[in-house]
């Protein structure tokens, strides 16, 4: 029988009720159905990988297709930069505006992922990079004549193209670090959790006074690699105590990627 004689055979308050519910039904599974694929795609976008063991850096090439650059770039990061190979200086110094800004601070599993909202920008060669989040390396991943830092902190800024721009700013163990004390207070202990920083966060405040640095185009540090990152290691390190290091460590004991090979690559001078 078709759908229309069907109908017409019913009664009109119960055909109402039929259309009422199998509409229902279907936006139910249409609901499942995204429900499904959100937990699809984001086991997609992150196959498990960790810094040692199995599944370590130096197996994040072969986890997933995706990740081939890891072992494949030429232009990898981080990098042991050597000060006497440093060629000139960049034509204009790097502009950096940063304001006070209201943040969530994330325990993402890898590391402590800060997100301030607005937080402000760089601009380097012309082009703003606006910041999108910051997070921590223990020890430092970036090295200085072969010298590491107990943490770094990787300031990650995109611009509107899609480009990103990563200010790497080293750590000391010394006086308490003011700047971090509203995320380091309070870290999100579980993978996962989130939640907002007490108070604001000035990224201005977290940089050296000295803004002297090494720029080079490097990649993430992290799967899945992508290159063409600018980086600007600042070469002056800021402050930090023991006690919010031990903070740190007590949830991520090291965090860094090994250094890659430098290839040849233009290491700058910068301001
Ligand atoms: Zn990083």
């Amino acid at each position: 029988m078709g759908a229309a004689r069907r109908a017409r055979s019913l009664h009109p308050s119960r055909i109402t009720t039929t259309v009422t519910i199998k509409m229902k039904t279907r936006i139910a599974f249409a609901a499942l159905g995204t429900l499904f694929c959100t937990a699809l795609a984001s086991a997609v976008e992150a196959p498990h990988w960790t810094y040692q063991g199995k599944t370590g850096a130096s197996h994040w090439a072969s986890l997933e297709s995706d990740y081939a650059v890891c072992g494949t770039g030429q232009r990898q990061s981080p990098i042991n930069i050597e000060t006497r190979k440093v060629t000139g200086t960049t034509a204009q110094p790097v502009s950096l505006a940063y304001a006070p800004a209201s943040a969530e601070v994330i325990n993402n599993g890898h590391t402590i992922q800060v997100e301030p909202a607005n937080g402000g920008a760089l601009t380097i060669d012309g082009v703003e990079y606006k910041l999108a989040q910051f997070h921590f390396h223990t020890p430092s991943e970036e090295r200085i004549d072969g010298k590491s830092y107990p943490l770094v902190a990787h300031l990650v800024h995109k611009s509107a193209d899609g480009k990103l721009a990563v200010i790497a700013v080293l750590f000391r163990t010394g006086k308490t670090n003011a700047a971090l004390q509203p995320v380091f207070a309070a870290l999100p202990g579980k993978a996962g959790a989130r939640h907002a920083v007490d108070g604001t966060i000035d990224v201005g405040a977290l940089l050296p006074a000295n803004r002297d640095n090494y720029t080079f185009i490097g990649s993430l540090t992290t799967p899945p690699c992508s290159e063409d990152v600018r980086w600007v290691v600042m070469k002056t390190p800021v402050s930090i105590s023991q006690k919010q290091l031990a903070a740190f460590r007590k949830l991520y004991s090291m965090n860094a990627r090994p250094v890659q090979a430098v290839n040849g690559r233009e290491i700058q001078a910068g301001k």
